[in-house]
Protein backbone atom coordinates (compact mmCIF):
# COMPACT_ATOMS: atom_id res chain seq x y z
CA UNK A 1 0.00 0.00 0.00
CA UNK A 2 0.99 3.25 -0.67
CA UNK A 3 1.67 5.97 2.31
CA UNK A 4 0.87 9.45 1.61
CA UNK A 5 2.35 12.05 3.46
CA UNK A 6 0.68 15.15 3.92
CA UNK A 7 -0.47 18.57 5.35
CA UNK A 8 -3.63 19.66 6.53
CA UNK A 9 -6.26 21.17 4.65
CA UNK A 10 -9.64 21.24 4.65
CA UNK A 11 -9.98 18.35 1.62
CA UNK A 12 -7.24 16.11 3.45
CA UNK A 13 -9.61 16.42 6.15
CA UNK A 14 -12.36 15.20 3.99
CA UNK A 15 -10.55 12.76 2.34
CA UNK A 16 -8.68 10.97 5.78
CA UNK A 17 -12.60 11.12 7.00
CA UNK A 18 -13.50 8.96 3.93
CA UNK A 19 -10.57 6.77 4.76
CA UNK A 20 -11.46 6.43 8.19
CA UNK A 21 -15.04 5.44 7.56
CA UNK A 22 -14.50 2.73 5.54
CA UNK A 23 -11.80 0.79 7.80
CA UNK A 24 -8.54 2.55 6.78
CA UNK A 25 -5.59 3.86 8.98
CA UNK A 26 -4.62 7.36 8.89
CA UNK A 27 -1.60 8.88 11.48
CA UNK A 28 -2.12 12.51 12.85
CA UNK A 29 -0.76 14.57 15.57
CA UNK A 30 -1.89 15.47 18.85
CA UNK A 31 -0.49 17.43 21.33
CA UNK A 32 1.14 14.16 23.01
CA UNK A 33 2.66 12.60 20.22
CA UNK A 34 1.35 11.00 16.61
CA UNK A 35 -1.75 8.96 16.79
CA UNK A 36 -2.19 6.08 14.16
CA UNK A 37 -5.83 6.36 13.94
CA UNK A 38 -8.99 3.66 12.94
CA UNK A 39 -12.38 3.88 13.66
CA UNK A 40 -13.19 2.70 17.12
CA UNK A 41 -16.40 1.44 16.30
CA UNK A 42 -15.29 -0.96 13.45
CA UNK A 43 -14.03 -3.98 14.63
CA UNK A 44 -11.72 -4.76 11.28
CA UNK A 45 -9.93 -1.30 12.16
CA UNK A 46 -8.67 -2.44 15.28
CA UNK A 47 -7.08 -5.32 14.05
CA UNK A 48 -5.84 -3.60 10.74
CA UNK A 49 -3.67 -0.90 13.83
CA UNK A 50 -2.55 -4.01 15.79
CA UNK A 51 -0.78 -5.33 12.75
CA UNK A 52 0.33 -2.36 11.64
CA UNK A 53 1.97 -1.69 14.45
CA UNK A 54 2.97 -5.25 14.92
CA UNK A 55 1.27 -4.56 18.33
CA UNK A 56 -0.15 -7.77 20.76
CA UNK A 57 -3.83 -7.52 20.98
CA UNK A 58 -4.94 -7.64 24.02
CA UNK A 59 -3.26 -4.10 24.73
CA UNK A 60 -6.39 -2.01 24.28
CA UNK A 61 -6.61 1.46 22.28
CA UNK A 62 -7.41 4.62 23.46
CA UNK A 63 -10.46 6.43 21.82
CA UNK A 64 -10.07 9.56 21.05
CA UNK A 65 -13.36 11.94 20.71
CA UNK A 66 -14.09 15.60 20.17
CA UNK A 67 -15.90 16.84 23.03
CA UNK A 68 -15.79 15.18 26.43
CA UNK A 69 -19.54 14.28 26.26
CA UNK A 70 -19.09 12.31 23.70
CA UNK A 71 -18.06 9.68 26.16
CA UNK A 72 -21.32 9.54 26.83
CA UNK A 73 -21.68 6.87 23.64
CA UNK A 74 -19.36 4.98 24.04
CA UNK A 75 -18.81 4.86 28.04
CA UNK A 76 -20.51 4.65 31.78
CA UNK A 77 -19.07 8.42 32.99
CA UNK A 78 -19.51 9.37 36.42
CA UNK A 79 -19.31 12.61 38.11
CA UNK A 80 -15.49 12.30 38.56
CA UNK A 81 -15.09 12.34 35.22
CA UNK A 82 -16.64 15.19 34.29
CA UNK A 83 -14.32 17.05 37.17
CA UNK A 84 -11.61 16.07 35.28
CA UNK A 85 -12.70 16.80 31.92
CA UNK A 86 -13.59 20.68 33.35
CA UNK A 87 -10.35 20.41 34.51
CA UNK A 88 -8.24 18.71 31.43
CA UNK A 89 -10.00 18.35 28.36
CA UNK A 90 -9.60 18.87 25.83
CA UNK A 91 -5.46 18.09 26.38
CA UNK A 92 -3.43 15.27 27.73
CA UNK A 93 -5.46 12.95 29.94
CA UNK A 94 -7.14 9.52 29.42
CA UNK A 95 -9.60 8.22 30.94
CA UNK A 96 -10.78 5.02 31.85
CA UNK A 97 -14.52 4.24 32.76
CA UNK A 98 -16.33 0.92 31.96
CA UNK A 99 -17.78 0.67 28.29
CA UNK A 100 -20.53 0.22 26.25
CA UNK A 101 -21.52 -2.36 23.80
CA UNK A 102 -21.24 -0.38 21.29
CA UNK A 103 -17.11 -0.59 21.42
CA UNK A 104 -15.87 -3.82 20.01
CA UNK A 105 -14.13 -6.27 21.59
CA UNK A 106 -11.03 -5.88 19.30
CA UNK A 107 -10.41 -2.02 20.69
CA UNK A 108 -10.20 -2.50 24.35
CA UNK A 109 -8.36 -6.37 23.92
CA UNK A 110 -11.45 -8.24 24.91
CA UNK A 111 -11.66 -5.79 28.75
CA UNK A 112 -14.83 -4.57 29.80
CA UNK A 113 -13.46 -1.05 30.29
CA UNK A 114 -13.00 1.60 27.38
CA UNK A 115 -9.74 4.61 27.37
CA UNK A 116 -10.77 7.99 26.37
CA UNK A 117 -9.29 10.77 25.77
CA UNK A 118 -9.92 14.25 24.03
CA UNK A 119 -7.12 15.56 22.58
CA UNK A 120 -6.27 19.57 22.39
CA UNK A 121 -4.17 19.65 18.98
CA UNK A 122 -6.57 21.45 16.33
CA UNK A 123 -5.41 19.10 13.88
CA UNK A 124 -6.69 15.89 16.02
CA UNK A 125 -10.05 17.90 16.84
CA UNK A 126 -10.91 18.67 12.95
CA UNK A 127 -9.97 15.07 11.69
CA UNK A 128 -12.62 13.35 14.60
CA UNK A 129 -14.80 16.30 13.45
CA UNK A 130 -14.83 15.87 9.98
CA UNK A 131 -14.63 11.43 10.42
CA UNK A 132 -17.73 11.82 12.43
CA UNK A 133 -16.79 8.50 14.50
CA UNK A 134 -14.37 8.36 17.61
CA UNK A 135 -11.00 7.51 16.46
CA UNK A 136 -8.98 4.65 18.00
CA UNK A 137 -5.48 5.67 18.23
CA UNK A 138 -2.68 4.26 19.88
CA UNK A 139 1.03 5.75 19.17
CA UNK A 140 1.88 5.43 16.02
CA UNK A 141 5.15 3.77 15.98
CA UNK A 142 6.00 -0.10 15.62
CA UNK A 143 5.06 -1.83 18.73
CA UNK A 144 8.27 -1.42 21.14
CA UNK A 145 9.45 1.69 19.34
CA UNK A 146 10.06 5.05 20.56
CA UNK A 147 6.65 6.83 20.04
CA UNK A 148 6.74 9.24 17.49
CA UNK A 149 6.69 12.92 17.81
CA UNK A 150 6.84 14.41 14.10
CA UNK A 151 5.45 12.74 10.94
CA UNK A 152 8.61 11.81 9.82
CA UNK A 153 9.08 9.26 12.46
CA UNK A 154 6.07 7.94 11.75
CA UNK A 155 6.97 7.68 8.06
CA UNK A 156 9.82 5.80 8.86
CA UNK A 157 7.41 2.89 10.93
CA UNK A 158 4.36 3.31 8.93
CA UNK A 159 5.41 3.52 5.34
CA UNK A 160 3.89 1.13 3.18
CA UNK A 161 1.52 0.05 6.42
CA UNK A 162 -1.19 2.51 6.57
CA UNK A 163 -3.31 4.84 3.73
CA UNK A 164 -1.95 8.55 5.23
CA UNK A 165 -0.05 10.48 7.38
CA UNK A 166 -0.86 14.13 8.06
CA UNK A 167 2.00 15.95 9.03
CA UNK A 168 1.30 19.29 11.70
CA UNK A 169 4.95 19.70 13.07
CA UNK A 170 6.71 18.41 16.29
CA UNK A 171 4.05 16.94 19.33
CA UNK A 172 4.49 19.97 21.59
CA UNK A 173 4.24 17.84 24.80
CA UNK A 174 6.34 14.50 23.53
CA UNK A 175 5.03 12.09 25.95
CA UNK A 176 2.31 10.32 25.77
CA UNK A 177 -1.61 11.10 27.80
CA UNK A 178 -1.62 10.51 31.13
CA UNK A 179 -3.87 7.15 32.06
CA UNK A 180 -6.24 7.35 34.92
CA UNK A 181 -8.70 4.62 35.65
CA UNK A 182 -12.29 5.62 37.42
CA UNK A 183 -13.19 1.59 37.58
CA UNK A 184 -12.18 1.53 41.39
CA UNK A 185 -12.83 3.08 44.25
CA UNK A 186 -9.89 5.68 43.81
CA UNK A 187 -8.61 7.68 40.53
CA UNK A 188 -5.40 5.54 39.83
CA UNK A 189 -2.35 6.87 37.68
CA UNK A 190 -2.14 4.05 34.87
CA UNK A 191 0.40 5.68 33.19
CA UNK A 192 1.99 8.95 34.14
CA UNK A 193 2.15 11.72 31.71
CA UNK A 194 1.99 16.08 31.43
CA UNK A 195 -0.16 16.05 33.83
CA UNK A 196 1.44 14.72 36.95
CA UNK A 197 -0.40 13.43 40.36
CA UNK A 198 -0.81 16.54 42.29
CA UNK A 199 -2.59 18.17 39.79
CA UNK A 200 -5.01 15.32 39.49
CA UNK A 201 -5.23 15.23 43.63
CA UNK A 202 -5.94 19.19 43.26
CA UNK A 203 -9.01 18.43 41.01
CA UNK A 204 -10.18 14.81 42.98
CA UNK A 205 -9.14 14.39 46.42
CA UNK A 206 -7.80 11.14 46.14
CA UNK A 207 -5.26 9.54 43.87
CA UNK A 208 -3.30 6.65 43.88
CA UNK A 209 -0.65 5.59 41.24
CA UNK A 210 0.04 2.25 40.16
CA UNK A 211 3.13 0.12 41.42
CA UNK A 212 3.93 -1.02 37.72
CA UNK A 213 4.26 3.03 36.97
CA UNK A 214 7.82 2.44 38.16
CA UNK A 215 8.93 -0.70 37.52
CA UNK A 216 9.42 -2.42 34.26
CA UNK A 217 7.03 -5.00 34.45
CA UNK A 218 7.83 -8.48 32.98
CA UNK A 219 5.61 -10.39 30.37
CA UNK A 220 3.14 -12.72 32.36
CA UNK A 221 2.47 -9.72 35.22
CA UNK A 222 -1.12 -8.41 35.15
CA UNK A 223 -0.71 -4.75 35.80
CA UNK A 224 -3.96 -3.38 36.04
CA UNK A 225 -3.21 -1.18 32.55
CA UNK A 226 -1.99 -4.35 29.92
CA UNK A 227 0.37 -1.97 28.20
CA UNK A 228 2.11 -1.65 30.86
CA UNK A 229 3.99 -5.00 30.41
CA UNK A 230 5.75 -4.64 27.79
CA UNK A 231 8.96 -3.49 27.03
CA UNK A 232 9.11 -0.25 25.07
CA UNK A 233 10.60 2.62 24.04
CA UNK A 234 13.92 0.88 23.86
CA UNK A 235 16.57 1.99 21.34
CA UNK A 236 18.18 -1.21 19.92
CA UNK A 237 21.13 -0.26 21.50
CA UNK A 238 21.65 -0.98 25.08
CA UNK A 239 20.53 2.20 27.33
CA UNK A 240 21.55 2.29 30.96
CA UNK A 241 20.65 4.53 33.41
CA UNK A 242 23.21 6.02 35.77
CA UNK A 243 22.26 7.50 39.10
CA UNK A 244 23.99 9.26 41.31
CA UNK A 245 25.56 13.04 41.77
CA UNK A 246 25.89 14.35 38.27
CA UNK A 247 29.91 14.99 38.44
CA UNK A 248 29.50 11.31 39.41
CA UNK A 249 27.69 10.25 36.41
CA UNK A 250 30.07 12.41 34.19
CA UNK A 251 32.95 10.57 35.70
CA UNK A 252 31.69 7.41 35.07
CA UNK A 253 30.97 8.27 31.60
CA UNK A 254 34.46 9.36 30.94
CA UNK A 255 35.70 6.22 32.40
CA UNK A 256 33.93 4.11 30.28
CA UNK A 257 35.81 2.59 26.97
CA UNK A 258 33.31 1.27 24.57
CA UNK A 259 31.95 3.56 21.80
CA UNK A 260 29.54 5.22 23.69
CA UNK A 261 26.66 7.87 23.17
CA UNK A 262 25.31 10.40 26.10
CA UNK A 263 21.59 11.56 26.75
CA UNK A 264 22.88 14.52 28.63
CA UNK A 265 21.53 17.41 30.44
CA UNK A 266 21.90 20.57 28.38
CA UNK A 267 24.41 21.98 31.71
CA UNK A 268 26.31 18.57 31.00
CA UNK A 269 26.93 18.50 27.20
CA UNK A 270 30.45 19.98 26.98
CA UNK A 271 31.58 17.92 30.25
CA UNK A 272 31.15 14.60 28.52
CA UNK A 273 34.52 13.43 26.38
CA UNK A 274 34.67 11.02 23.31
CA UNK A 275 31.29 10.50 23.11
CA UNK A 276 28.31 11.08 20.81
CA UNK A 277 26.05 13.72 23.28
CA UNK A 278 22.41 14.49 22.45
CA UNK A 279 21.08 17.52 24.67
CA UNK A 280 17.95 16.10 25.98
CA UNK A 281 17.34 19.14 28.44
CA UNK A 282 17.89 21.71 31.34
CA UNK A 283 18.36 18.66 34.67
CA UNK A 284 15.56 20.37 36.38
CA UNK A 285 13.18 21.24 33.49
CA UNK A 286 11.22 18.11 33.31
CA UNK A 287 9.07 19.15 30.41
CA UNK A 288 11.88 20.13 28.12
CA UNK A 289 13.36 16.64 28.53
CA UNK A 290 9.73 15.25 27.98
CA UNK A 291 9.32 16.95 24.38
CA UNK A 292 13.06 15.52 23.84
CA UNK A 293 13.11 12.08 24.90
CA UNK A 294 11.79 9.93 21.99
CA UNK A 295 13.57 11.89 19.51
CA UNK A 296 16.95 11.42 21.44
CA UNK A 297 15.90 7.99 21.53
CA UNK A 298 15.41 7.24 18.09
CA UNK A 299 18.43 9.93 16.60
CA UNK A 300 20.73 8.38 19.09
CA UNK A 301 21.01 5.06 16.80
CA UNK A 302 22.84 7.90 14.32
CA UNK A 303 25.52 7.13 16.91
CA UNK A 304 25.93 3.61 15.93
CA UNK A 305 27.37 3.16 19.39
CA UNK A 306 28.14 -0.05 22.01
CA UNK A 307 26.24 1.68 24.50
CA UNK A 308 23.77 4.76 25.66
CA UNK A 309 24.14 6.37 28.80
CA UNK A 310 21.27 8.86 30.75
CA UNK A 311 20.73 9.91 33.97
CA UNK A 312 18.11 8.00 36.27
CA UNK A 313 15.34 11.22 36.48
CA UNK A 314 14.17 11.67 40.03
CA UNK A 315 11.45 9.51 41.34
CA UNK A 316 9.29 12.86 42.18
CA UNK A 317 5.81 13.71 40.66
CA UNK A 318 7.41 16.10 38.33
CA UNK A 319 10.01 13.94 36.72
CA UNK A 320 7.67 11.02 36.82
CA UNK A 321 6.49 10.38 33.30
CA UNK A 322 10.56 10.86 32.17
CA UNK A 323 11.33 8.11 35.08
CA UNK A 324 8.61 5.71 33.81
CA UNK A 325 9.55 5.81 30.04
CA UNK A 326 13.20 5.86 30.64
CA UNK A 327 13.08 2.83 33.00
CA UNK A 328 11.31 1.05 30.39
CA UNK A 329 13.85 2.27 27.72
CA UNK A 330 16.51 0.41 29.55
CA UNK A 331 14.58 -2.60 30.56
CA UNK A 332 15.55 -1.84 33.90
CA UNK A 333 19.03 -1.58 33.51
CA UNK A 334 20.24 1.35 36.29
CA UNK A 335 23.75 1.61 37.06
CA UNK A 336 24.66 4.00 40.72
CA UNK A 337 27.24 6.25 40.29
CA UNK A 338 29.68 6.46 43.62
CA UNK A 339 31.88 9.91 44.51
CA UNK A 340 35.73 8.93 44.76
CA UNK A 341 35.90 5.70 46.84
CA UNK A 342 38.24 3.70 48.02
CA UNK A 343 40.89 1.38 45.97
CA UNK A 344 40.83 3.28 42.95
CA UNK A 345 39.90 6.88 40.80
CA UNK A 346 36.04 5.66 40.77
CA UNK A 347 34.48 3.06 42.50
CA UNK A 348 31.19 2.00 41.38
CA UNK A 349 28.75 -0.80 42.72
CA UNK A 350 28.23 -3.70 41.08
CA UNK A 351 25.18 -3.42 38.29
CA UNK A 352 22.05 -4.41 39.41
CA UNK A 353 18.67 -4.72 37.74
CA UNK A 354 15.84 -3.62 38.96
P1 LIG B 1 -0.84 3.80 23.46
O1 LIG B 1 -2.02 3.32 22.71
O2 LIG B 1 0.43 3.36 22.87
O3 LIG B 1 -0.90 5.26 23.73
O4 LIG B 1 -0.99 3.08 24.86
C1 LIG B 1 -2.25 3.12 25.50
C2 LIG B 1 -2.09 2.81 26.95
O5 LIG B 1 -3.36 2.91 27.59
C3 LIG B 1 -1.61 1.40 27.15
O6 LIG B 1 -0.67 1.36 28.20
C4 LIG B 1 -2.88 0.65 27.50
O7 LIG B 1 -2.62 -0.49 28.24
C5 LIG B 1 -3.66 1.71 28.26
N1 LIG B 1 -5.10 1.44 28.15
C6 LIG B 1 -5.88 1.57 27.07
N2 LIG B 1 -7.13 1.14 27.32
C7 LIG B 1 -7.14 0.71 28.60
C8 LIG B 1 -8.13 0.14 29.44
N3 LIG B 1 -9.35 -0.08 29.02
N4 LIG B 1 -7.77 -0.19 30.70
C9 LIG B 1 -6.51 0.03 31.14
N5 LIG B 1 -5.53 0.57 30.38
C10 LIG B 1 -5.84 0.91 29.13
MG1 LIG C 1 2.44 3.43 22.50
Amino acid sequence: MKTELVIPSAAVYERAGEILRRGGLVAFPTETVYGLGGNALDPDAATKIFAAKGRPSDNPLIVHISSPEDAENIAYTNETYYKLAKAFMPGPLTVVLPKKDIVPDSVTGGIKTVAVRCPSHPVARELIRVAKVPIAAPSANLSGSPSPTTADYVMRDMDGRIEMIIDGGQSEIGVESTVVSLTGDVCTVLRPGDIIPRELYEVVGEVAVAEAVKVPSAAGDNPESPGMKYKHYAPETQLILLSGEREDVISYVNNEKRKKAVLSYSEDTGKYKDAYVIDIGSADDPKSQMYNLFKALRDVEKADADIIYANLPPENDDFLALYNRMIRACGGEVVPCLPLGEGGPLAVDEEFTI
